[in-house]
């Protein structure tokens, strides 16, 4: 039964950690660290999912990552900011690739790359060719809207404003039919604030499912609580009983990402599809900018300020190249932005594949090979 014992520790864990993000709490997360690792300690080493507890919930990883995401003790200055979380996001890294290493893999990016099922090559291809195609309206959006690296988001929720507010409850039920699901009301919460994360979903002991957005008043905060129902579908739907029907993370992030496409698609405006789409076009160029970026950092530590300029400069200049360490995906895992992007390339594929009444939620998520859905069409 110690496989219940993983999953209720990770689900206490998401409580804690829902509490410290949304509600400011300041609960210490070292004990259920601790249990985490007792228990995937006791389950078969073959499971990726056992593999990444005893990454991220390792002592010393937890606890820098912990720190680097509630910005403890750093100052607050933005500038201040980046110079301090430099060596500690930079070490974080350098013990991720080393815990990847005692479980035998090259490193930390060979152990993601396996958990998702897809090779580095396949994903650079991927990654380039969507880029190529989007960029060029990128940029005239980025005109059209006076975006900068350092004013995206705020400017991002200021151009595209809804013509009439959506009510988040409106967009639970036919999400939830969309996943063939019963009854989701009395396990789904919806917390929306105009405070703190755009978007974060967690399931709970009791298996209810919580999810944090901003108001609906954007086409930003639309697109962001339609992924994050898109977890939560994932969440309420999927019950592991044992440690290969386990989501890990690579697949949550690339399957909301895949969902939403799919479901904003089938209930939103058309007004609202065409402001969705233009945010969608920046987001996604921005996202496969980060995820190169990534990929270089991963493999050149030593140099991450020019990998940053090298990359990001494509769609427009970098004023201060030590922005990079303000990424929010800095500490939980910079590489999950892959799969966002992954998971909207996905979205091209089957259009041209299939059409998007065939997409839908497969059967089983957590055996979804990310690399099936880049297959040349038969
Ligand atoms: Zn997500």
């Amino acid at each position: 039964m110690s496989f219940d014992g993983f999953v209720q520790a990770t689900r206490q864990y998401a409580e804690k950690e829902w509490e410290n993000i949304v509600e400011g709490a300041d609960n210490d997360l070292t004990p259920l660290d601790e249990e985490i690792i007792r228990w995937a300690a006791t389950l078969d080493r073959k499971h990726h999912a056992v593999q990444r507890a005893l990454i991220e919930h390792h002592p010393e990883i937890a606890r820098l990552r912990n720190r680097i995401e509630n910005l403890a003790g750093y100052p607050e200055d933005r500038r201040l900011l980046a110079w301090a979380l430099r060596p500690d996001v930079v070490r974080l890294m350098a013990m991720r690739t080393h815990r990847a290493q005692l479980l035998g893999h090259d490193d930390y990016l060979d152990f993601v790359l396996k958990t998702a099922g897809i090779s580095l090559t396949k994903l650079e291809e991927i990654l380039e060719k969507t880029l190529v195609e989007y960029l060029p309206r990128a940029k005239e959006l980025v005109d059209k809207h006076g975006l900068e690296w350092q004013n995206w988001f705020r400017r991002l929720r200021e151009s595209f404003p809804l013509e009439k507010e959506r009510n988040a409850e409106t967009l639970v039920e036919p999400i939830q039919e969309f996943f063939n699901g019963s009854d989701w009301n009395r396990s789904l919460t919806i917390h929306m604030s105009k405070k703190g994360l755009a978007g974060f979903a967690r399931k709970f002991p009791d298996r209810s499912v919580h999810v944090k957005t901003h108001p609906l008043t954007n086409a930003v905060s639309l697109k962001t609580l339609i992924h994050e129902l898109s977890h939560a579908g994932l969440y309420l739907e999927n019950d592991p009983a044992h440690p290969e029907n386990f989501l890990t993370p690579p697949t949550d992030e690339f399957l909301a990402t895949y969902i939403e496409d799919t479901v904003i698609e089938k209930i939103c405006t058309q007004t609202e599809k065409d402001a969705i789409d233009d945010v969608r076009t920046l987001e996604l160029v921005r996202i496969i900018l980060s995820a190169q970026f990534e990929l270089d950092l991963w493999q050149r530590r030593d140099i991450p300020e020019t990998c940053y300029r090298m990359r990001y400069e494509r769609l427009m200049p970098v004023h201060d190249e030590l922005d990079w360490t303000l990424d929010t995906f800095r500490s939980v895992d910079s590489l999950l932005i892959m799969f966002y992007a992954l998971g909207h390339c996905a979205r091209d594929v089957l259009q041209e594949r299939k059409g998007p009444e065939e997409w839908g939620v497969p059967d089983n998520p957590a055996g979804v090979r990310i690399s099936d859905y880049f297959q040349p069409a038969e």
